[in-house]
């Protein structure tokens, strides 16, 4: 069945279909940060028969950002020259050393600024000439392209004291590391409709192509959610995986090769560290030799820990979906948005913080 955007009367046949639901029991992962947010906001769960269960996946950037590269920005903003340049995501997430986070540097006098875009960031280092301006590059393809502009602009106008500490992600490495690790147990897969812009229906082929899993990309309203869990189930029950692609209005086959070239221009794929993950060979987007200049772990000589330290903050179980929110001891208790133990509850984009907004009963 292809849908038009909102056909609210076949929309509702969908629903009676996805409340009655009595087939094999699924666990369908949604692979992306806002599509976890949109699930809880439109309250998606309470639409579904206890047949389908909906898991958060590790497509949170801040959340799989690993702890030991916070305590490194913690080094890096206690420089007396230099101006850390973020989005506001980061200023609450703790590192190593309990509840210490960016928030509280700043207020210790440590100079962070949040800004909007990489290019924010460009800017303050030409207006703050005295002081080194360190962008804290976050997100995977679809916000890296922005950090890549904003390299290759700055290469252009010889800018000398502007770097990103790039921590941006590949999310194709970390799926096929959830998908061969020993206790997975996902049916089908929400894909993510902005990485899916960037990378097109030819970036997620690889889940049906090699894994035979039922795979849709889709938007983030309530209607293209659902229409997506719809498909994925009928891929199920008809055994037919396949990568459908519910974000027609969006997203195209090849994607956006612009912002894939400059992808490619800037960054490379290098071993990265995922919180609760581990080490993922080819992960992580490195900075080029070309634009060394501006990587801030050569400039700073920042001495990259792959160690995964383990807190009592469950967030790399959640990443995974091996639990849901309030499975962990912390939720709600000690770990509220107004003191956050850990990534999850900090971001806009962290199931547990969406778990917190709108399904604590
Ligand atoms: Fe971590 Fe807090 Fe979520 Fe528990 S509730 S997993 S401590 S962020």
């Amino acid at each position: 069945m292809q849908l038009k955007f909102k056909d609210y009367d076949k929309m509702s046949n969908i629903v009676n279909y996805l409340r009655n639901y009595n087939g094999p029991a699924v666990k369908i992962m949604e692979v992306c940060g806002t599509h976890t947010m949109s699930i809880a906001r439109s309250g998606i769960r309470t639409l579904l028969s206890e047949k389908i269960k909906l898991i958060s996946g590790p497509g949170c950037p801040v959340c799989v950002t690993a702890i030991n590269r916070i305590d490194e920005i913690f080094e890096l903003a206690k420089r007396h020259d230099t101006i850390i340049a973020t989005f506001g995501d980061m200023l609450k997430v703790p590192g190593s050393k309990a509840g210490f986070n960016l928030s509280m540097l700043k207020s210790q006098g440590a100079n962070i600024q949040i800004v909007y875009s990489a290019m924010d960031a460009l800017n303050l280092a030409m207006n703050n000439k005295e002081n080194e301006i360190i962008f804290l590059g976050i997100g995977f393809e679809t916000t890296a392209p922005g950090t890549a502009v904003a390299i290759k602009e700055a290469a252009v106008k010889c800018i000398e004291n502007f770097s990103v500490f790039s921590m941006h992600k590949y999310v194709e490495p970390a799926l096929r590391a959830l998908i061969e690790s020993d206790d997975f147990d996902i049916d089908g897969f929400l894909c993510p409709g902005h990485v899916s812009t960037i990378l097109g229906i030819r970036g997620f082929e690889f889940l049906v192509e090699e894994y035979k899993i039922p795979s849709v990309i889709t938007g983030f309203e309530a209607e293209d959610i659902l229409v997506a869990i719809y498909k994925i189930l009928n891929q199920i029950t008809g055994d037919n995986p396949s990568i459908e692609n519910e974000y027609l209005r969006i997203v195209s086959y090849e994607g956006n090769k612009l912002a894939q070239n400059m992808l490619n221009e800037v960054f490379y794929p290098d071993d990265d560290l995922w919180r609760g993950i581990g080490v993922i060979n080819k992960s992580g987007m490195a900075i080029r030799n070309k634009y060394s200049k501006f990587d801030a772990v050569k400039k700073f000589n920042i001495n990259l820990d792959f160690v995964d330290k383990s807190t009592a903050c469950k967030c790399g179980e959640i990443i995974k979906g091996k639990i849901q929110p309030d499975e962990c001891k912390l939720f709600a208790i000690n770990c509220t948005p107004e003191n956050p133990i850990g990534p999850c509850m900090v971001s806009s984009e962290g199931a547990c913080a969406a778990f917190y907004k709108y399904l604590r009963f």
